[in-house]
């Protein structure tokens, strides 16, 4: 495997800012779908509970008036002692903690405080996500970012609301019920090119129902937030796909679909949940694809 570069990176105006908010576990299996435990567990090594090290990494645009945020992980900055969202033994059950990086410290490390982010754009309501986006304050669950407009699609809101029974686990009417409350919450249907500028949505339904992808891109330059289209550089091979993946063969061609042009036009591949990397550029590999260069950004 090539070492993993550092890079600066800006697209347009924005400063690209990896925003990890903390290392949780999920269970290997579960991340890995169908591979066996004997090829994933060469990178991914599990614990004793069989979690495997997870980040969720969010994403800061940062530019002059203009502070776009891309996920909020977990919420490990509202774990038990500033106060419960989802209860102790949630936290306890996927390690959520407030020892490393988190939210609140991410942006700090950036400048920001929760006051300062203008838009958080949401891929999905799963709790890893959406999480980091609401808290409690004064005995009340509220928007984290005050002065915020948050952004989801409509279809993946009338999921969250309604879950099937394999989702029901990952997706908490307290994640998003505060933001409808404090109509702060648009609602995007469909891809939505430019919904705010130089930022495009694209929709995969393998993984839930309307998740969104988010395309930057100033022309020359682009990037995609990947969510948990292609949640860590492992899952950048097509049939790496996770057994949470709702309809994985529709996953694995939206995969196709997507990493088409992103290995064609040298983008970057942006992970959420990579613990090892920020994102990657990829090749294609017979009819496969496979990552080219890592990075830290
Ligand atoms: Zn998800």
């Amino acid at each position: 495997m090539t070492t993993t570069q550092k890079i600066k990176l800006k697209i347009g105006d924005y400063e690209i800012c990896p925003v990890p908010t903390g290392i949780f576990g999920l269970d290997g299996g579960a991340m890995f779908g169908t591979v066996p435990r004997v090829l994933w567990e060469k990178t991914n090594p599990p614990d004793e509970r069989n979690r495997i090290a997870m980040e969720a990494r969010g994403l800061l645009l940062k530019s002059p008036g203009n502070n776009i945020l891309i996920d909020c992980g977990n919420g490990g900055d509202f774990i038990a002692k500033y106060g419960e969202k989802l209860g102790a033994k949630f936290n306890e059950m996927y390690n959520i903690n407030d020892e490393g990086p988190t939210l609140k410290k991410s942006l700090a490390a950036h400048g920001l405080s929760f006051e300062d982010i203008h838009h958080v754009v949401l891929t999905h309501l799963h709790f890893d996500h959406a999480g980091g986006g609401t808290c409690e304050r004064n005995g009340k669950i509220v928007p984290t970012f005050p002065r915020a407009k948050y952004y989801v699609q409509k279809k993946n809101l009338e999921t969250a609301s309604q879950p099937n029974l394999r989702e029901k686990a990952s997706y908490f009417p307290a994640n998003y019920q505060p933001l409808l409350d404090a109509k702060v919450l648009t609602l995007l249907d469909g891809p939505s090119e430019n919904f705010l500028p130089g930022i495009s949505a694209q929709i995969s339904n393998g993984h839930t129902e309307a998740h969104q992808m988010i395309r930057i891109s100033d022309g020359k330059q682009t990037l995609v937030y990947c969510g948990d289209v292609v949640p860590t550089s492992s899952h950048v091979r097509l049939a790496w796909v996770m057994g949470y993946d709702l309809h994985p063969m529709n996953l694995i061609e939206e995969k196709i679909k997507y990493l088409g042009p992103a290995a064609d036009q040298a983008w970057y591949l942006f992970f959420e949940h990579d613990p090892f990397c920020d994102a990657a550029q990829v090749v294609r590999q017979g009819s496969d694809f496979a990552v080219q260069q890592r990075f830290w950004l």
